[in-house]
């Protein structure tokens, strides 16, 4: 075991929640601690408050995700700008109750709350040799006002910049990277505790370089003195500052986004099939309509050709007396 030169304890913590403003990150620049691992499989004990009314069981799969979280950045950083070897780090997480680890590299606990901070990281600063030795780590469950209680995304948030720091990073100057993303290293959380739509933050590219930096021992031996604290690292040209998002999540977002537009193109479908079967339906019904009603066309009164009434016989017989005596009249005339 090595012995601090220096015995004085370094304490890094996040602060509660300020709403920064989302201004571009104009200043990309961080500070390190000047302490680095002296090897790349570092060893977490997770402490879980088992049994405490105040403490989720779920927080400890939250830390364990945020320590995968930083492996799945690197990937994505590594895979654009190089620095191959930072994939050398690896984690070996144990969970009290579960699995034990005599002399973990980092120890992490929960506490119920505090009123300065949500999360606290401590470590003797610095070593002879620059090398961290043992590094404790504190999260707190609740606000400083012990009324809302962190949420899963909230104590992943945390956990991730707490570990940050327990790889060898201080606090980033700027609040917001140049793609205007909660920077994840800077000094203060930057959503309400609690929040339900509250989203998970990424490491970002500045992030990962300074971690680059701190471990460029790892393509061979460790020098004999690790990186000493560099209070101002900037990115090189070529490398913009951003959020450095893990395939996994990228993946996700992206199914989000076509699940939304597939459900567009269904939407849209469906009102043009509604609006063609109205057409249809219109047209249809068109095609029934009776023919508008003409006016009766009047026509000249004709004389009337009923059949006068009936006569009797006798009246028949005086008919024939009569048609007799016309047709005789002539006669009679002749003769009279
Ligand atoms: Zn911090």
């Amino acid at each position: 075991m090595k012995t601090p030169a220096f015995p004085a304890f370094t304490v890094l913590l996040l602060s509660f929640s300020m709403l920064v403003p989302h201004a571009a990150g104009a200043t990309a620049s961080i500070p390190t601690e000047g302490e680095s691992w002296d090897h790349s499989t570092i060893t977490i004990q997770i402490m879980p408050a088992s049994g405490q009314y105040w403490f989720n069981p779920s927080f400890t799969t939250d830390v364990s995700k945020a320590v995968q979280r930083w492996t799945e950045s690197i990937i994505v950083f590594t895979d654009s700008y190089g620095f191959r070897y930072l994939r050398q780090l690896r984690y070996t997480i144990y969970v009290t109750g579960f699995n034990q680890t005599l002399n973990p590299d980092i120890s992490i606990s929960f506490v119920q709350s505090d009123p300065s901070f949500v999360g606290v990281t401590k470590f003797v600063y610095p070593t002879a040799d620059n090398y961290f030795q043992t590094v404790t780590t504190q999260l707190a469950t609740f606000d400083s006002s012990n009324t809302r209680q962190l949420t899963d995304v909230d104590m992943e948030n945390v956990a991730m910049h707490e570990f940050g720091h327990a790889l060898g990073l201080d606090h980033a100057v700027s609040p917001v990277t140049s793609d205007n993303f909660l920077e994840l290293m800077f000094k203060d959380y930057g959503q309400a505790i609690g929040g339900p739509n509250n989203f998970v933050q990424e490491p970002s590219t500045l992030d990962l370089y300074a971690l680059a930096t701190i471990y460029s021992w790892l393509p061979g031996n460790a020098p004999a003195t690790g990186l000493p604290r560099t209070l101002s690292l900037t990115l090189p040209p070529g490398i913009p500052y951003s959020v450095s998002v893990p395939y996994s999540a990228q993946i996700t977002s992206y199914k989000a986004t076509v699940d939304q537009l597939n459900l567009r193109v269904l939407v849209l479908a469906i009102l043009v099939i509604v609006l063609f079967a109205c057409a249809v339906a219109l047209a249809i019904r068109s095609s029934r309509r009776k023919p508008p009603t003409l006016p009766t066309p009047q026509y000249p009164t004709q004389p009337s050709i009923e059949p006068g009434p009936v006569n009797t016989l006798a009246e028949l017989h005086r008919s024939s007396d009569i048609r007799l005596c016309i047709s005789l009249s002539p006669m009679s005339a002749i003769a009279w």
